[in-house]
């Protein structure tokens, strides 16, 4: 497995590996800063990933870090929602954070949801 270097530590990250592309993925969208990329287990009829290509673990860090680059995710986030003709009858944007959360790949991502009903925002603990 290949090791990256990232903010000059070495790290192994599967969406970095994305980034750099080691591993395949479907890509809907690509900016300098960001990069789309369908999920691969969707859970909706459209359920596309957007990060930024530098390594964050997840919105709490890249947002104190780096606001612009932030932006930049929703931004990319948002523009992927329109291209996928979302926004009409509406859509969800979520960033699973940490273990309560869900979070279970470590380099921030938002999930853009839609194309269906999406249900319950949280289902019941
Ligand atoms: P989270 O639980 O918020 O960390 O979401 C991680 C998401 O990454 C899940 O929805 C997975 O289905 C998705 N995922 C994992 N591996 C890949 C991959 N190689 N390509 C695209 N999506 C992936
Ligand atoms: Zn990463």
């Amino acid at each position: 497995m290949t090791c990256l270097t990232i903010h000059g530590v070495t790290n192994d990250c599967l969406f970095c590996r994305i980034v750099a592309g080691e591993i395949p993925a479907d890509v809907v969208r690509e900016t300098d800063s960001t990069l789309a990329f369908r999920d691969i287990r969707p859970k909706a009829p459209v359920h596309v990933l957007v990060i930024p290509k530098a390594h964050y673990q997840d919105v709490d860090d890249l947002t104190a870090a780096d606001p612009g680059l932030a932006g930049d995710v929703l931004a990319a986030a948002a523009a992927v929602a329109q291209a996928e003709g979302l926004p009409t009858a509406g859509y969800r944007m979520i960033f699973n954070t940490g273990g309560y959360g869900g979070q279970e790949v470590f380099h921030v991502h938002a999930h853009v949801l839609g194309g269906a009903p999406l249900g319950p925002m949280v289902s019941p603990a």
